[in-house]
């Protein structure tokens, strides 16, 4: 498409038609409790708290809070559970019990696309064909590694941790509970595990669904709540490994408390990922490539491509094509089938993001947003990028977790490659040549743990996944997540 063309396409002032998906074939409950020795029991202490559709602010469920002495039960659960069942049964028989998972999970696809939307703010598109199909291929992937442990790591003797603590945070609350209980069980451990407390509840419908897969009492125990819940589950002392997912800050308190102790841990931490646009990329391509990167999920990624290094001699183009595209997105209801932005996850969230905008501005950045109309209630960001930010701009330095892009350009390969690594983080990266010689140079010297090549965000239960420096420690995903959950002698 030439500039004309690209423009008169989106001067088009057509719109879509509503394509709301339906909430008729769903079940939320009222209150939620905490699911310890497989059965839904009260909280101790009997504190609630509300999950909030953050699209329309309206309370969800009400969900308990686990207090230290619940967390304790739900150890203890683990803890027996593990001694007297689940270490104690055939590998091959474990591995039906989270095929059945996974097998349910794919039945019940659109009940739980439509509940982590509701609950997390996302678009319908995305956690149905993104999260739940996901979820449900890292279960079907691990319950085929049950019996095959062997063979995962020929020679050595394998045998499963104990009791892991697991902690997840709200921008993939199913996904990651899949990643973390999946190999976790496949290995022969059993899990206490704590959703964020802001998207709690297709982890409670997952507990649900452990119930009525069968699974042995107390192999998975599931304690909603916030922080607290947390660094209770953390300073637990009979707990074998903790599994991390969340803020750098809150990892860095987790190996502060583990200092020194025999619990061993995986972090999967923040990320600066850039996307690198060379000269001879098929630019359309990496539009879509940036675009998805960024705002996909309204950048409540992890990994997502949250700095642009793009070539000088094509930064226009780029730069033009991509404010065209940002003008296309449709942000809005994230239960409507055409929305490509849905909410923020949470008013604090959104505060953090719009903090940075004030903070990108101050700093002399250039900021542009689409011109999208937002709902009048929930919580909702624009499409934003910023342009003229340097290296030490903190928009270009910290992870935002919005919709928010920071753009830079390079000369040589060798200046995009030091831009792509000056950054505390190192999670993943993206290039985009036409020259095969470029990306395996890239690749090799960007110090990410995933980088794409020609594409982004793509991801498979094979493929091992995680980060250097402040992005953390360990690798989830693949065999390398099965390495996590075993001791190998
Ligand atoms: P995010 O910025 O993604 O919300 P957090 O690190 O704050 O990241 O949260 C990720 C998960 O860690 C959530 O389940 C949260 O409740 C939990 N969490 C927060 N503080 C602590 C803590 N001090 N110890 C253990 N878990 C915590």
């Amino acid at each position: 498409m030439d500039e004309t063309t690209s423009k008169l396409a989106f001067d088009t002032d057509w719109q879509y038609d509503p394509a709301p998906e339906s909430t008729d074939h769903i079940r939320i409950d009222e209150q939620y409790e905490l699911f310890i020795g497989g059965e839904f029991v009260a909280p101790k202490e009997g504190r609630y708290f509300d999950s909030i559709n953050p699209a329309n602010e309206q309370v969800l469920a009400r969900v308990a809070a686990a207090g230290k002495d619940d967390v304790a039960r739900a150890v203890k659960a683990a803890r027996k559970a593990y001694q007297t069942s689940w270490s104690t049964l055939k590998p091959a028989e474990r591995g039906k019990y989270i095929y059945r998972i996974a097998r349910v999970l794919q039945e019940r696809a659109r009940e739980f696309a439509v509940i982590e939307t509701l609950d997390g703010g996302k678009p319908i598109r995305e956690s149905r064909d993104i999260d739940i199909p996901l979820a449900a291929a890292h279960f079907f992937y691990y319950a085929g590694w049950a019996d095959k442990l062997e063979y995962a790591f020929p020679g050595k003797q394998v045998a499963a941790l104990g009791v892991a603590g697991q902690i997840i945070p709200w921008n993939f609350p199913l996904l990651m509970a899949a990643w973390k209980i999946a190999p976790a069980l496949a290995c022969g451990n059993t899990v206490v595990l704590k959703p964020a407390e802001t998207t709690p509840l297709t982890a409670l419908k997952l507990a649900e669904v452990i119930r009525d897969a069968g699974l042995p009492p107390g192999v998975v125990n599931i304690v909603t709540g916030a922080g607290d819940t947390g660094a209770a589950l953390v300073d637990h002392p009979d707990i074998d490994k903790i599994a991390f997912t969340g803020s750098t800050a809150v990892g860095r308190s987790i190996q502060k408390s583990l200092a020194g102790t025999s619990t061993k841990y995986t972090l999967e931490l923040g990320g600066k990922a850039a996307n690198i646009i060379f000269a001879d990329a098929a630019i359309d391509e990496a539009v879509e490539g940036i675009v998805n990167g960024i705002f996909f999920n309204q950048g409540h990624v992890c990994c997502a491509g949250s700095r642009l290094l793009v070539q000088e001699s094509v930064a226009d183009e780029v730069i033009r094509k991509l404010k065209d595209r940002m003008e296309s997105l449709i942000v809005g209801d994230p239960m409507d089938k055409n929305t490509d932005i849905g909410a923020i996850n949470s008013p604090a969230q959104l505060a953090k993001i719009e903090d940075y905008l004030r903070i990108g501005q101050a700093e002399g950045g250039e900021m542009y947003q689409s011109s999208a109309t937002l709902p009048t209630t929930g919580y909702w960001c624009r499409p934003t990028l910023f342009t003229g930010v340097s290296q030490s701009n903190r928009v270009v330095q910290e992870e935002i977790f919005g919709p928010v892009l920071a753009i830079q350009t390079f000369r040589t390969l060798e200046e995009g490659l030091d831009k792509a690594n000056n950054t505390p983080y190192g999670l993943s990266g993206g290039v985009w040549t036409d020259k095969g010689a470029k990306i395996f140079k890239m690749t090799r010297a960007i110090r990410a743990g995933v980088i794409w090549a020609n594409t982004f965000n793509k991801f498979d239960p094979a493929s091992p996944f995680g980060g250097y420096k402040e992005s953390g420690m360990g690798r989830e995903g693949g065999l390398h997540g099965l390495d996590a959950y075993l001791e190998l002698s």
